[in-house]
């Protein structure tokens, strides 16, 4: 037979759509044409391909060799291909029996030495794989990525000898064993809550947003502890379920991380300010996800965020709304996930001594001015609470408070509050459009008036203050409360310091 068919999958945004490799041997003069909008990498396949089939023991077909990636207006890249390439021409020149391959799909680049090398987004095409009924061959390297995927039945294969071995019953491959997920990766690597000394305000507000999904602000001088106070997220977060574990190592997945070391920890991504557009919310010529594609499910955390460029916070707003990013390009659109917790911390002006009872300031009002309006009104409108950190004196640093509770007895509280949250609304306070809002919050009729009377004094925007009520349902909840009273309210109100700032600046604070 001089026509083989070999099923593989390519890439789009996170799905892996399937690709048909068609290898036909013809009589004419020695060539070999990959047709199918393969790009350079693909092109160059043919070199890698004819190199490892000689190194591994095999004769490369003197004929006139077709090789079509179907569907054709699918773009094709990275040496994913080489594999699938390799077992077809195989296989059309009868060195391999071409009958055995329709129930698998494989993919891999190779090496010159016929070995198989690593890939990006194996998982996504695993999953997709099984839901089609096949069973998927991947490079060795890869492995670590699957083990998490418990249904799919995959090999994994480290040479082209070994998949060929396979099919011609010399050595039959050992499937790959998934890892358990009640054990696996459950323990947390972030900073423990316990390294913040004093500073109650700070790890208050830490556990709000993590029991309501809520977006937090520290601003502060330098040297403050924000970082810090930032790092011990995840480890007041609750673990990933499992569904949410195998989405986000898809997203790894599909970056080409690989396997993610602690599969079930929510991540964590601080990229710096100097991050271009593409590298915070995805893209290229092949979109890739971004900074905040990999924070799905997880905590994007922003330093200095007045640095940031401005153009590339404005792209924040769409995902803050939506979790997710549509990447348009020429002829196609890429959706990414982007459901993530947004933690930043700015210094009050650029020097960063505004403030400070110690440092004086050196900056200029107009060079104030304009630190702060990098900061749009409508990303401000955007996280939910703002909350000033100050230098703490020596003694609260040598002297632990007693107060200063492990992650563990917060975490405790975090999950009785989300589990109130999923029980009445099956989602996060944080995640409430404004109608949800009207039906699951309800407010006292004193509670209503004396909420206008400060809306109106601090002339906040509607959505500044459905952000005010979605906090303070989550600190009613924290309480282990149903009704929202003042106290919850107020709190809520004091989270949000910048908005006062701001109509602070229209007499001059600014
Ligand atoms: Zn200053």
């Amino acid at each position: 037979m001089s026509l083989a068919v070999i099923h593989t999958r390519g890439r789009h945004g996170i799905d892996a759509p399937p690709v048909t490799v068609e290898v036909h041997l013809s009589n004419g003069l020695p060539s070999l044409n990959i047709v199918g909008l393969p790009e350079t990498a693909v092109r160059e396949s043919k070199d890698r391909v004819r190199s490892a089939m000689i190194n591994a023991g095999f004769e490369f077909p003197a004929r006139r060799i077709t090789i079509n990636l179907a569907p054709a207006d699918l773009p094709k890249e990275g040496g994913r291909f080489d594999l699938p390439i390799a077992l077809g021409i195989l296989a059309a020149s009868g060195q391999v029996p071409a009958d055995k391959f329709t129930d698998y799909e494989c993919m891999g680049e190779l090496a010159l030495s016929g070995e198989i090398r690593f890939v990006s987004a194996v998982l996504p095409a695993v999953i997709a794989c099984h839901k089609a009924g096949r069973t998927m061959i991947v490079p060795q390297a890869n492995a670590g990525e699957v083990m998490l995927y418990q249904e799919a039945k995959v090999f994994a294969v480290d040479s082209l000898l070994a998949v060929t071995g396979h099919f011609t019953g010399l050595k039959v491959l050992q499937q790959v064993e998934p890892v358990d997920a009640g054990t696996a990766g459950r323990s947390s690597d972030g900073r423990d809550l316990s390294v913040l000394r004093g500073q109650p305000q700070a790890r208050r507000a830490l556990e709000i947003a993590a029991a309501g999904g809520h977006g937090l602000l520290f601003y502060g001088p330098p040297g403050t502890g924000k970082t810090l106070m930032a790092s011990c997220m995840p480890g007041i977060l609750p673990t990933l379920t499992e569904q949410e574990a195998i989405e986000v190592s898809a997203i790894y997945s599909v970056a080409g991380y690989g396997s993610r070391k602690v599969p079930f920890q929510r991540p964590f991504r601080s990229p710096h300010h100097s991050a271009s557009a593409v590298a915070l919310v995805g893209g290229g010529a092949c979109p890739k996800p971004g900074e905040i594609t990999l924070a799905h499910h997880g905590v994007l955390f922003l330093d200095e965020l007045p640095e940031f460029d401005r153009r590339v916070l404005e792209m924040l707003r769409q995902p803050l709304e939506s979790g997710e990013i549509c990447i348009s390009r020429a002829a196609r659109q890429t959706r990414f996930p982007a459901n993530f917790q947004l933690l930043a911390a700015m210094n009050p002006c650029p020097c960063g001594y505004l403030g400070d009872k110690k440092h004086p300031c050196s900056c200029r009002p107009d060079q104030i001015q304009r630190y702060r309006r990098k900061l749009s009104g409508p990303l401000l409108d955007r996280i939910d609470m703002h909350l000033e950190v100050s230098r703490l004196s020596a003694s609260v640093l040598l002297n632990p408070g007693e107060t200063d509770e492990s992650s563990g007895v917060v975490l405790a509280r975090v999950l009785k509050a989300r589990h109130r949250q999923y029980t009445r609304q099956s989602k996060l306070n944080s995640q409430l459009s404004s109608r949800e809002l009207d039906r699951y919050v309800v407010l006292g009729r004193a509670e209503k008036m004396w909420l206008m009377g400060i809306i109106e004094r601090l002339g906040l925007s509607s959505r500044a203050v459905h952000r005010i009520i979605r906090v303070a349902r989550t600190i009613a909840d924290l309480s282990d409360s149903d009704e929202m009273v003042k106290p919850h309210l107020a709190e809520a109100i004091a989270f949000r310091n910048l908005d006062r700032a701001v109509s602070d600046s229209r007499n001059g604070f600014l």
